[in-house]
């Protein structure tokens, strides 16, 4: 089951890279932005839960991250300034179908399910959905979230929707799930033992438990999952604006630099 959703995935991920490919036009965005005179945006309105550390997260009443800086550099090589809006996951995607924001970039996962909504950027960074326990827990391993356990998730993230699948499609039925607005109240309600395990993203799991005495990552991973910025379904040319500026960002190492400040390799 899991090993038929990674390939699904990756599908759909290359899916989205062909078609962008095909329509790359060598990104000459900031000319052309600039040639029109204003007739363009130069506000790029980003969307995002800043509770997601180190994708995105408050420092100094100020949204910071991989992903704040990576579309902060997207921005610049657009000729546009970068605003960010912050928001409930789950309200994300809503946002840019009704043109609130132009960009979702939220350590977002590409899914199927999404993809009938928005449409994805090339991904930038791979996300791997791990399990939080406290250090003396019974549970060692996922098969034993089947053991009548409560799991607790973040509303309406790749980790809920997996868990709460029924068992027949690899997950643990409703009933086993607890969902809360963010991870660090997913944690929370570990820490006081209402839930038994939080299944999240593993950056975040990393950070939330190096502040959290007493608990621990299994050292299994559940499900493995690329990242992308989502973009309207119907704006293919910020969609190639953007892919254009994530390979050059890539080519030119910004992508990893960005990276590498909040992110120390094992
Ligand atoms: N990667 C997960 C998802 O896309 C969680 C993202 C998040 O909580 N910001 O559902």
């Amino acid at each position: 089951m899991k090993l038929k959703r990674i390939i699904a995935l990756a599908a759909a991920a290359a899916m989205v890279f062909s078609l962008a490919a095909c329509g790359s036009n060598g990104g000459n965005a900031q000319g052309s932005a600039e040639a029109e005179g204003g007739a363009e945006k130069d506000t790029l309105i980003m969307a995002t839960n800043a509770a997601f550390p180190p994708y995105e997260y408050v420092e100094d009443n100020e949204i910071v991250g991989i992903d704040a800086e990576i579309a902060g550099a997207i921005a610049e090589d657009l000729g546009m300034t970068l605003q960010i809006d912050d928001m409930e996951f789950d309200s994300i995607i809503p946002a840019i179908t009704t043109g609130k924001a132009d960009i979702g970039v939220a350590g977002m996962t590409v899914t199927e399910d999404r993809l009938q909504n928005v449409a994805f950027s090339d991904s930038y960074a791979t996300g791997v959905q791990v399990i939080i326990v406290p250090e003396d827990s019974d549970i060692t391993s996922p098969d034993d979230l089947a053991n009548d356990k409560m799991i607790g998730v973040q509303q309406g993230t790749t980790g809920h929707i997996y868990c709460a699948d029924t068992p027949e499609n690899g997950g643990f039925g409703e009933e086993h799930v607890s969902a809360f607005p963010n991870g660090a109240s997913a944690v929370e309600a570990l820490k006081s033992g209402k839930v038994d395990c939080v299944v999240i993203d593993n950056e975040p799991a990393k950070a939330f438990v190096e502040q959290n005495e007493g608990l621990k990552i299994l050292d299994t991973e559940f499900v493995v999952e690329d990242y992308a910025i989502a973009v309207a379904k119907d704006n293919d040319e910020l969609l190639e604006k953007i892919n254009a500026s994530l390979a050059k960002l890539k080519e030119d190492g910004t992508l990893q630099q960005i990276i590498d400040k909040y992110i120390t390799a094992e």
